[in-house]
């Protein structure tokens, strides 16, 4: 078993927030309407992506109708919708979509933690609870050995990336701002929650042009974009659909 599944292994069964764990519990049992007929995960969510991945994207927690219902993190909900239709768009994904953990979905170059793993009662886990759920963090961060950059997705994951790497003086989040620190690409982005998303905090320009500026990082040239995407589609559809576990 590799470095990455060790860590998800103990995600899983991790109890150490009793609010939360109950919350989840809680969430999987009373459900939402139109989801009454699924067995809910309702546990903690492990990470998701490339354990070679160079992108390494730090989300916040799980929605509880989202991630803690499907199993997989961004998985079932608007958040996830946004985020694996950008990835495809610039060559991290094999799909746009993400509705199920069976779905066939497979990141390529990319990696997913959130800041707390289980589903928070508002989308809101204490400092306590981020606390608690840092030593995951700087797990993955051990495990993921090929990681040039850093996605943090809203100011809370910036915070506890910025712990985890010890940044000083503390940064200030905004959106799409990128820092050096020591040899890694810190990145940020507003959450593509529906609160941001809705509202238009956060468009769909303002967010494909994050991940294609990272792109454009990693494969240390400018793009042209609709090249590229040619390219890459051509590739995922010659690559044969087979799930691939995190
Ligand atoms: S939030 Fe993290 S530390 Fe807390 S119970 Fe869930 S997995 Fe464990």
């Amino acid at each position: 078993m590799g470095l990455v599944d060790k860590v998800n292994r103990a995600i899983v069964g991790c109890q150490r927030c009793p609010r939360l764990i109950a919350h989840c519990q809680h969430i999987a049992q009373v459900k939402k309407r139109a989801y009454l007929s699924e067995t809910y995960w309702g546990k903690p969510i492990p990470g998701f992506g490339d354990p070679k991945a160079r992108l390494w994207i730090v989300g916040l927690a799980p929605a509880a109708h989202g991630a803690n219902r499907t199993g997989r993190v961004f998985t079932g909900d608007s958040s996830g919708n946004w985020l694996y239709k950008v990835l495809y768009e610039t060559g991290f994904a094999n799909q746009p979509g993400s509705t199920s953990i069976n779905d066939g979905l497979r990141l390529k170059d990319a990696y997913i933690s959130c800041t707390a793993r289980c589903a928070p009662p508002g989308n809101k886990p204490t400092r306590e609870e981020i606390s608690n759920c840092s030593s995951f963090l700087e797990q993955d961060f051990e495990a993921l050995r090929h990681v040039e950059a850093v996605l943090a997705l809203g100011s809370i994951a910036f915070e506890a990336v910025q712990k985890l790497l010890a940044v000083k003086p503390k940064l200030k989040f905004t959106h799409n701002a990128k820092f050096h620190v020591e040899n890694l690409s810190l990145f940020t982005s507003y959450h593509p929650s529906q609160q941001n998303t809705n509202t238009g905090k956060l468009t769909w320009k303002m967010w494909e042009e994050v991940f294609w500026r990272i792109r454009e990082e990693l494969e240390n040239k400018p793009l042209s974009k609709s090249n590229f995407v040619a390219s890459h589609r051509r590739q995922t559809l010659n690559e044969p659909k087979t799930p691939r576990s995190s």
